[in-house]
């Protein structure tokens, strides 16, 4: 760990340390834009990313950087705020610092919203052989891995090498893995022919693997339903009740309603679930089931007084919400926003004011390029009418003028044909050993 201390001004305001400029940091630091308080944000990585659209970047639709935004661009005119690209490793919550791979910083008062990262669930296999849909290196590398795979399909002498190498299996039925399936299913619809000759359309197959009894299981019946009937009409095998239980990079091992059996295939993505991004240091009694840390109604993680969680890595538990607040973007959006309003309450007159109330503005995905399943608070919606909403709830909520003006560009041209513009392996992918 390192023993050097962040270079910063130094002033007299109260200094909150942010970690994480996901969907619940950045929207907690808009609202503290040139208020009278020093904010560091640290992250990992220079960019917020915009992880609903990520599919489409995977599937060749959308260039990477249409859906990630810089931080520096993203808070250019936010004074108080200085930010440090870093990887925090611990927080010294008794001493009220924060160590990170460049040094450490202290803080008046600590907001925590490191979001989630793919769960494997404790299998290493799978972990090795397949890719998550998580981050934008994930999308890279399914988009890299796809097309190496069908290159080497082109190459491929006998049916069943193509088949192997041309298999997508998409495991979890959630909002996901549904897009992700949609997308592949439309590429093999109407591209595979037209730019892999070599392959013949009955050489690729997808599968959509789900544990449960229905895909996009926190929706409607309703919207289940559509999304299944949606999905069977562009050729996807859809698997429910059954389970992936172990993957070496060739053969997928399933227990489904009727027992074992083996999927040979060289893709397999996995968007099965997700748990919080713990970081060292805080107490385990604050950690509940799925790495999550428990927080009260002012977002105050349990037994301790000036940190905070927000965003997928808290959960809120009360009698309306056992389970806590769902792990969406609403939900870190609405977290972000109420928490700041609390902290300046607190800085100002000594307390925190407004209790968090969750909004569910309802949940939406989109399956192939023209259709969607929309459960709003009084109706449902799908077919076009749900996906020209989704399309235009996603546009507006892209950070960034340049990247909502760069993907409405890019899904008008899709709208007219199926042509994928970045179709480029620009980097290749290999696998861990
Ligand atoms: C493929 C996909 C599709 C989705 N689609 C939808 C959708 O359609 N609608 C919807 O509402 N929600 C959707 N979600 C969920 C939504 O994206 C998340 O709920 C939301 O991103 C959570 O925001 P957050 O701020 O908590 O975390 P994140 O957005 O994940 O941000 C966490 C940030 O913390 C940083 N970080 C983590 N650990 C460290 C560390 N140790 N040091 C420094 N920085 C760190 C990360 O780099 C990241 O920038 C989707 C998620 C995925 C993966």
């Amino acid at each position: 760990m390192s023993n050097k201390h962040f270079c910063i001004p130094e002033n007299n305001f109260p200094k909150i340390v942010v970690i994480g400029a996901g969907f619940a940091g950045i929207n907690f630091i808009k609202k503290l834009k040139n208020k009278p308080v020093q904010v560091i944000l640290i992250d990992q990585n220079n960019y917020h990313q915009f992880q609903p659209l990520l599919y489409q970047v995977a599937i060749s639709g959308l260039e990477p950087d249409s859906v990630v935004t810089p931080i520096r661009k993203l808070f250019k005119s936010c004074v108080n705020l200085i930010y440090r690209m870093a990887k925090v490793e611990e927080i010294d919550t008794k001493n009220k610092r924060v160590h990170t791979d460049i040094g450490y910083i202290n803080y008046d008062y600590l907001v925590i919203a490191t979001g989630s990262s793919t769960n494997y669930y404790g299998s290493k296999n799978i972990e090795k052989n397949s890719i998550g849909l998580k981050n934008i290196n994930d999308a890279i590398n399914i988009r890299s891995w796809m097309l190496q795979n069908l290159e080497l399909g082109v190459e491929g002498c006998n049916f069943e090498e193509k088949s192997a190498l041309t298999k997508f299996v998409i495991v979890g039925g959630g909002p996901a893995g549904v897009e992700m399936a949609g997308a592949l299913a439309e590429f093999k619809k109407y591209l595979l022919s037209n730019d892999y000759p070599e392959i013949e359309n009955g050489a690729m197959k997808i599968y959509l693997i789900q544990s449960a009894d229905r895909i996009l299981p926190t929706m409607s019946k309703k919207a289940s339903k559509h999304a299944l009937k949606v999905l069977k009409n562009l050729e996807i095998e859809v698997l429910l009740n059954s389970r992936v239980t172990d993957y070496d990079g060739e053969i997928i091992t399933l227990l489904t309603q009727n027992g074992g059996e083996i999927i040979r295939a060289n893709n397999l993505i996995w968007a099965a679930g997700v748990k919080g991004n713990i970081i060292k240091g805080i107490d385990e009694k604050a950690i509940l089931q799925g790495n999550r840390m428990k927080v009260n109604q002012y977002s105050q993680v349990e037994g301790l007084e000036n940190v905070f969680a927000i965003g997928d890595i808290a959960t809120m538990i009360s009698d309306a919400n056992p389970q806590g607040h769902p792990m969406v973007a609403q939900a870190a959006i609405q977290q972000g926003k109420t928490l700041a309003n609390n902290i300046l309450s607190k800085i100002n007159s000594g307390d925190f004011k407004i209790p968090f109330n969750y909004v569910d503005k309802g949940s939406m995905a989109t399956i192939g390029k023209k259709d969607a399943v929309a459960d709003l608070k009084i109706f449902f919606l799908n077919g076009r009418i749900g996906w020209l909403l989704w399309s235009f709830i996603h546009l507006i909520s892209i950070t960034g003028f340049k990247n909502k003006f760069k993907v409405g560009l890019n899904w008008m041209l899709k709208y007219l044909s199926y042509e994928k513009a970045n179709q480029l392996i620009i980097r290749k992918y290999k696998r861990d050993n």
